[in-house]
């Protein structure tokens, strides 16, 4: 088992793909704390299936973009689990419209939940990891953060703005013990994607080498290979999991 022994703690565990990276970190022996915000019931299916395949996990409520909310979960964590080791940054939404119709709330909603929230629990965590001398933070970013997209400028802005945090933490970690880095998923098989009406996402899948969207599995993959020790000489990179759409 790769990583066990390891505490993990994933934001957004209760969907989608921080659902499929807190099962496959589970798989690999490390102990999961699933942090979700409205979900209680899907967090619950999570924490209840890694039980039964014999791992250990246990659920989170708090709205990431919230300090206050993000301190009581690093409370409860730390009281269950005593350290967290593992620190997959997964919580996102969008709130796509042209930046012409953009209004302030809808900025302000994706930049607090998919940037400010990397930051609290970034802060939240960090002291622990420099404490011990070991940590693994990964940032789910996106493709969109890297290419752009129509009716998503406060997406991609959250999104790059996560590439540009995580080389410069990886620098400055990098001789404490702890890595930094981004996965920037292509677009995903969750109900993020399903969200988008059928025609763009059929348009979405000719623009993709593979010609198929990918599975959360598939991202999660990528993450578990990052807190693993086979990267402990990878930090500040950005893992693109996209099927070959942007390279
Ligand atoms: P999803 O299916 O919509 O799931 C989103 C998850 O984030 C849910 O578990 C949700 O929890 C949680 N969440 C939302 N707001 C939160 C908040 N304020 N505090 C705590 N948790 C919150 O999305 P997904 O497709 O799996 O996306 C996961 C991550 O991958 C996001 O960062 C997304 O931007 C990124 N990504 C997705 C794709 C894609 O194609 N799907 C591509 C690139 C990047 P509750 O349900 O409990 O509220």
């Amino acid at each position: 088992m790769r990583l066990s022994g390891r505490v993990a703690l994933v934001t957004g565990g209760s969907r989608g793909i921080g659902r499929a990276i807190c099962e496959a970190l589970a798989d690999a022996g490390a102990a999961v704390a699933i942090n979700y915000q409205g979900s209680e019931r899907a967090a619950r299916e999570v924490a209840r299936e890694i039980a039964e395949a014999g791992g250990i996990a246990d659920i989170f409520q708090a709205d990431v973009s919230e300090r206050d909310a993000v301190q009581r979960m690093k409370k409860q964590v730390l009281a269950r689990f005593g350290r967290v080791d593992l620190l997959v940054n997964n919580a996102g939404i969008t709130r796509d419209r042209t930046f012409v119709r953009m209004d302030e709330e809808a900025w302000a909603a994706v930049l607090s939940v998919n940037l400010n929230g990397v930051f609290y629990c970034t802060k939240a965590f960090l002291d622990g990891m420099l404490e011990r001398g070991y940590g693994r933070i990964v940032h789910i970013s996106s493709i969109v953060g890297q290419i752009g997209n129509l009716g998503q400028a406060n997406y991609a802005a959250a999104k790059a703005a996560l590439l540009g945090f995580t080389k410069t933490l990886a620098k400055e970690l990098a001789t404490k013990g702890i890595t930094v880095n981004a996965v920037a998923p292509g677009f995903i098989e969750t109900e993020m994607v399903a969200a988008v009406p059928e025609e763009i996402r059929g348009k979405i899948v000719t623009q993709i080498p593979m010609r198929r969207l990918g599975t959360p599995q598939e991202v999660a993959k990528a993450v578990v290979f990052l807190v693993s020790d086979e990267a402990s000489y990878i930090t500040g990179q950005t893992l693109n999991v996209n099927g070959g759409m942007y390279a």
